[in-house]
């Protein structure tokens, strides 16, 4: 079992919780408040939150206390990523923050089983750890990080697996994107079913 990975769902260890804005994928642009949760077994090299994989020394809250946090900002957007989110039972947490008003917008790598009631799910499917079926009628926008040429086909490769209106993101991995960028240009112009997600946070230098 992955080391510190609680069997319980709450309370919840979260790595960080901050407002911002969000830099990638569909809702790019929008305020809102982030709930970074701790734990990931999916371990992809690049990964660049790899202080998240383990759960040891962050604060543990239950819903109600990160509910409290979020009502202290002006969005009434959260996002719920990671980490891996759905390694826990997310079911009450998205229960209590729709309740108070939030709409709640999942980032998950699909590895882990679907819980949680969502407004909006992005599904970047990771290649050390494959998606489960089960996640992928439940993407309304499907991300795949393009690290190297092989990556296009693997993306492809899950365009019938999930639902025909699911947006469909290809975003550079932000160390290759030099190289890979003119590639992902080219991909596009080819298969405009895509569209092209930067991480503009990284731009902007915010969190
Ligand atoms: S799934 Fe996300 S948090 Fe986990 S290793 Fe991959 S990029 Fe990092």
């Amino acid at each position: 079992m992955f080391k510190g990975l609680s069997v319980h769902a709450e309370p919840l260890p979260v790595m960080e919780a901050f407002y911002s804005v969000q830099g990638e994928g569909f809702h790019q642009g929008k305020a809102a408040f982030f709930i970074r949760l701790a734990g990931c077994d999916v371990g992809c090299h690049w990964c660049d939150v790899k202080a998240s994989w383990n759960t040891e020394g962050y604060p543990r809250y239950t819903s109600e206390q990160l509910v409290e946090m979020a009502l202290n900002h002006a969005s009434k957007l959260v996002v719920i990523t990671g980490g891996e989110p759905l390694m826990y039972d997310l079911s009450l947490l998205t229960q209590q923050l729709r309740k108070a008003g939030f709409a709640v917008n999942l980032e998950t790598s699909g590895a882990y089983p679907f819980s949680g009631t969502w407004d909006w799910v992005c599904l970047s499917p990771k290649k050390n750890k494959a998606p489960l079926d089960e996640l992928m009628p439940e993407a309304d926008e499907l991300k795949v990080i393009i690290y190297n040429k092989n990556d296009f086909a693997w993306a492809a490769s899950f365009v019938h697996r999930v639902r025909k209106n699911c947006r469909l993101y290809l975003q550079p991995e932000w160390g290759k994107m030099p190289i890979m960028m003119p590639e992902i240009v080219k991909y596009i112009k080819a298969h405009p079913s895509w569209e092209i997600s930067l991480q503009t946070h990284k731009f902007m230098d915010i969190p």
